[in-house]
Parts: C-alpha cells; sequence; structure tokens
C-alpha cells in the first residue's frame, strides 16, 4: 500500500498523528505506524529488520536504512499501518 497517501491524498503529519499514528523520526525520512491498522503480517520484519524490530524500544529506527529503503519497504505494508513523510529537501 503507498505509504505517502491515506486514500487518494498525500499524508500530512497533522492527520496521521490525529488518526492515532505515532512517529518515529529520521533524518531524511519521518515513518509513521498504526499499531491499530497493523495486521501483524511482517513484512516490514522481513523487509528491513534493522530499521524493523520487534520488541526493541524504540521498534522502528528509520536511520538504520536509507530512506529509498525505507520507502520501499512500507510500500509492501498490505494493510496502511505504515507511512511515511520525506523531510524537506531530501526527496
Ligand atoms: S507490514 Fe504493516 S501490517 Fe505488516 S507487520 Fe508491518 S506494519 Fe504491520
Amino acid at each position: 500500500m503507498d505509504g505517502k497517501v491515506i486514500g487518494e491524498k498525500p499524508v500530512n503529519e497533522e492527520e496521521l498523528l490525529a488518526q492515532g499514528y505515532r512517529k518515529y523520526s529520521g533524518k531524511d525520512v519521518d515513518i509513521y505506524y498504526s499499531a491499530a491498522i497493523c495486521a501483524h503480517v511482517g513484512n516490514c520484519v522481513r523487509g528491513q529488520a534493522e530499521v524493523f524490530q520487534v520488541g526493541r524500544k524504540p521498534w522502528i529506527i528509520p536511520d538504520n536504512a536509507s530512506a529509498d529503503t525505507n520507502i520501499q519497504v512500507i510500500n509492501t505494508c498490505p494493510t496502511g499501518a505504515l507511512k511515511y513523510i520525506v523531510k524537506k529537501g531530501k526527496s
């Protein structure tokens, strides 16, 4: 599922936080995660275990991979539980 949109609209932080997503800040990209939406399919963990590691705190560390890798993995999330926003000037 495309991690830069909700429905048809580009994601924005205000809306993500209002919808219950939690923010995990990175240098180039911020990752947002909704535990309520996650179906624990595990595509994220299998896709990039350094970034997505269940049981670690925080369980998402965006800077453990490149922004491009993060975006690729986030887009494999089937539920929309993962979203991202690329920081200004980093796209
Ligand atoms: S890929 Fe998406 S639905 Fe699956 S475990 Fe990760 S966040 Fe949850």
